[in-house]
């Protein structure tokens, strides 16, 4: 019997095998899709940068045709089945504005994943979200986000939260900077994603006891707080992870904050 799900009907966030570290072409996604019972997929590979050094976790720009090609084929292929969006994952970079509305004439969407921030002091003037250990640094992400959003061009932004990934304690100076970019994201009506593959990477224990490095509970109760909009992506980069335990995970834990999550986004 497959398994079934009751709890999502649309997965904005989706990734395949161009992007280099995720398995699965496009028609397995959409296929798997339509065996849960989605109304919708969203293909957002990880669009390719030329800033990016590190190629081997982007796609290639000479890859990006090929994706198109297999988003196209399969908007065709399952149109009378579910609804297939072809859009990309991407970070903003001010100096490349130009850009996203030249995919955005192609795309349905772009989601913002801004994995870098500018940091003049660092390699390749770029510091990885990962990274980031100083208020200046997190200022700066929030200040990047919160320009991308008020452009227009973002669906939502994936993964907010991960800029606190080595943030220990959260104390009122990113109590701080959270509203900054939750405030943003109220300002442009952009939703914010609790993003399941931070959950699928499991409970850390920290010094503030076990918990997911993210979604960040306090970042989340904030968003609660202020009444910014929500969605839970499955992020998946396997075909398994369309749906799984851990989507499952990211629903309570949206649940356990009271947090109402928007299941549709409108196009
Ligand atoms: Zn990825
Ligand atoms: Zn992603």
């Amino acid at each position: 019997m497959p398994f079934t799900n009751q709890i999502m009907n649309n997965n904005y966030h989706t990734h395949m095998y161009l992007c280099r570290h995720a398995d699965g072409d496009v028609k397995d996604y959409v296929e798997k899709a339509i065996e849960l019972g989605f109304k919708s997929i969203g293909m957002s590979d990880h669009a390719p940068f030329a800033e990016l050094k590190d190629r081997s976790v982007r796609m290639h720009l000479s890859d990006l045709k090929i994706y198109i090609i297999k988003c196209d084929n399969a908007i065709e292929k399952y149109k009378n089945k579910i609804k297939v969006y072809k859009a990309l994952e991407i970070e903003y970079f001010p100096q490349h504005k130009k850009i996203y509305p030249e995919y955005l004439k192609y795309m349905d969407y772009l989601a913002l994943g801004q994995h870098y921030i500018f940091d003049a002091e660092s390699k390749n003037n770029l510091r990885s979200a990962y990274a980031l250990s100083t208020l200046e640094h997190l200022e700066s992400y929030v200040d990047t986000v919160v320009e991308a959003m008020s452009t227009g061009y973002f669906k939502f932004v994936c993964h907010p939260d991960l800029m606190l990934y080595n943030i220990k304690h959260f104390n009122c100076d990113i109590t701080r900077i959270s509203k900054k970019l939750i405030q943003g994201a109220i300002d442009s009506n952009v939703p914010l994603e609790i993003n399941s593959n931070g959950i699928r990477k499991g409970l850390k224990e920290t010094e503030d006891g076990l918990r997911y490095i993210y979604p960040r509970k306090e970042f989340w109760q904030l968003v609660k707080k202020m009444g910014a909009r929500v969605i839970i992506s499955s992020d998946a980069h396997q075909v398994d992870q369309l749906f799984d335990e851990d989507v499952i995970k990211a629903y309570q834990f949206a649940n356990d904050l009271d947090i109402v999550v928007e299941e549709e986004l409108m196009f």
